[in-house]
């Protein structure tokens, strides 16, 4: 029987494919069949994965045995290593495997699990505790098979895509499903602007969240329409809805084909004001896509990408690669990287495993940074090698107080010195700006224009900071409003501070990507735009409509208006 399902359209476009439904929390794994024909890579994917740990805690072993750690760690260490020989742990999965031709991490949690019930059965407590290594041994391996490409299902040969189906995902997850055929998303939770709705635009992956609790109504296989523009999923449709979805797919990739004829036009208005049209990358690969279909350069990097779902974080010399080889890709053009951004819903493998209160008022981004010395130095000796390359502008996310600018400042100042000493090229004159995503900044520019060269505004989180409203979280979803008159107001204020002040302002949170707000933001004086490349030039094709003579003064009334039904009425009519 069909139903249709209604949640959060957060990216747009049509998929049609084949549930696979995926589970995050570590050991709450997936269950799916695996065919006679595949037991046989099935046995050997966890093979792998054994040898795998067992390297890892070699490893581990070896660096305590040459430091000073307690000899207790290296005991446990070689409990672990003598579990991971236990015939009652993998050979078992392996039976399971075989006998229920089931996949991997699944039939290591079914073993895990059932030794755990042994173990509470035995009376002496020491043995009783050992339970949580047996649990430490089987995370490590299911961390290690998630890792593998096995955990998301081999390209369909039907031609339809798969739709991962979980009760959440987190950014770093949706990154990886460009190269497994992934043609949608649904998810129980989430809201708009999180960072995993925020990548699957970037990727075109249509996505519809908040859907409660799709993991419950769906099976693994069936077919399902997620419609990612108006927040609909449909399961298992019958035949003409199902042709009706398919005719309909076809008229969007025909639209967004015509639109690619623009991709050599100047963002130019009707009246001749010239705009910036900027990309948000989130991996360096990225650039060169965002180049192909005309972005006038890179306005927001977010390097936290490069640092998260790995257990090594980059060094040095990996970050100035992935930097320089953006700027490679943009010749001549501006290229904005934003230092970490680490936090809220972006954290870090291990490293930033404190349990925050309230992750978003946590520490997050530059005072993260500040708090990571050594990690924020080499990340701004590498920006700094890298602006040898290219035309580098650095750009610092949250800030809020004026000793922050001054202390990111003098950072900065101290990674230079040392390139200096080190004899390696950097661009003195490099440009610093700073994110104005923080209400507190918003209102107390001034401290800005002083010490900076740019600044750019980062809706996402200034509208999520001034109305209060966790924008991961789903049931404060439709409180989220970039026409909220307190919103406005800050953006406005914003960019017509850097009018006067001849200081670049630009938007890159989702809001500049957005073509329904691209004449507003004309209007107010924006002229610099960066968002996603899939949206370039749908923006492009409103700023070409646009006589800003015209728009102007109406966007002037506008912000001054502050009873929302009236906001709105000027806001269509604009
Ligand atoms: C923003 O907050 O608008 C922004 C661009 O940064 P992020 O979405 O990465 O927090
Ligand atoms: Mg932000």
């Amino acid at each position: 029987m069909p139903f249709t399902l209604h949640g959060l359209p957060v990216s747009n476009g049509i998929a049609i494919g084949h549930v696979h439904l995926v589970s995050h929390a570590l050991l709450e794994v997936s269950h799916y069949h695996v065919t006679p024909k595949h037991l046989k890579a099935e046995l050997s994917r966890l093979d792998d994965a054994v040898e795998t740990v067992r390297g890892e805690l070699t490893g581990l072993k070896a660096a305590t045995a040459s430091g000073h750690a307690h000899s207790e760690v290296g005991a446990f260490l070689d409990l672990h290593m003598m579990l991971l020989d236990d015939p009652m742990l993998v050979d078992a999965a392996r039976a399971h495997i075989s006998e229920r031709r089931c996949n991997a991490e699944w039939a290591l949690v079914q073993q895990m699990e059932q030794l755990i019930e042994q173990f509470d059965q035995i009376e002496d407590a020491y043995l009783r505790e050992r339970k949580a290594d047996v649990v430490q041994v089987v995370e490590r391996l299911v961390k290690v098979l998630l890792g593998h490409p096995g955990h998301l299902p081999p390209k369909r040969r039907d031609g339809l895509g798969t739709i991962v189906v979980a009760h959440d995902l987190a950014p770093a997850d949706t990154l990886s499903f460009r190269d497994h055929n992934i043609a949608g998303f649904i998810t129980d939770v989430g809201g708009p602007t999180s960072h995993t709705a925020i990548v699957a635009r970037s990727q075109s992956i249509p996505a519809v969240v908040a859907l409660r609790n799709v993991r419950q109504l769906v099976e693994d296989d069936e077919l399902v329409i997620v419609d990612g523009t108006r927040g609909v999923v449909i399961v298992e449709p019958d035949e003409r809805v199902l042709e009706e979805y398919h005719l309909r797919k076809a008229e969007l990739e025909l639209e967004r084909s015509k639109l690619k004829r623009l991709a050599n036009a100047k963002p130019t208005t009707l009246d001749g004001e010239e705009v910036e049209l900027l990309a948000n990358i989130e991996m360096p690969a990225d650039a060169s896509h965002a180049k192909s279909i005309g972005a006038d350069g890179v306005g927001l990097y977010r390097t936290e990408f490069l640092f998260m779902g790995r257990e090594v974080l980059p060094d040095e010399d990996e970050q100035f690669e992935a930097y320089r080889s953006v700027l490679k890709s943009m010749p001549g053009k501006p290229v904005t990287i934003r230092t970490l951004d680490i936090g809220a819903d972006k954290a870090l493998n291990g490293v930033n495993q404190r349990m925050e209160p309230n992750p978003a008022l946590g520490l997050r981004a530059i005072r993260y940074s500040l708090s990571e010395p050594q990690m924020f130095m080499a990340q701004l000796r590498a920006l700094l090698r890298a602006s040898h390359y290219g035309h580098l502008k650095i750009l610092i996310p949250m800030l809020a107080h004026a000793h922050e600018i001054d202390q990111a400042l003098a950072f900065i100042g101290r990674a230079k010195e040392q390139l200096k000493d080190r004899k390696q090229k950097f661009d003195a004159g490099v440009q610093i700006g700073g994110m104005i995503e923080v209400p507190a900044a918003a209102l107390a520019l001034g401290m800005f224009v002083r010490r900076l060269h740019f600044l750019s505004i980062g809706t996402n989180d200034l509208i999520q900071y001034t109305l209060a409203i966790d924008r991961t979280d789903e049931a404060v979803a439709h409180l989220y409003d970039p026409l909220h008159p307190a919103v406005l107001r800050l953006v406005g204020s914003t960019i017509q501070t850097g009018v006067r002040f001849g200081l670049p302002v630009s938007v890159c949170g989702e809001m500049a990507g957005d073509p329904a707000y691209t004449r507003l933001l004309l209007g107010i004086g924006l002229r610099q735009f960066s968002m996603h490349p899939a949206q370039i030039l749908e923006v492009k094709q409103e700023v070409l409509r646009a006589d800003v003579g015209d728009i102007a003064p109406k966007a002037q009334r506008l912000l001054k208006m502050d009873e929302p039904s009236r906001l709105r009425e000027a806001f269509e009519r604009l």
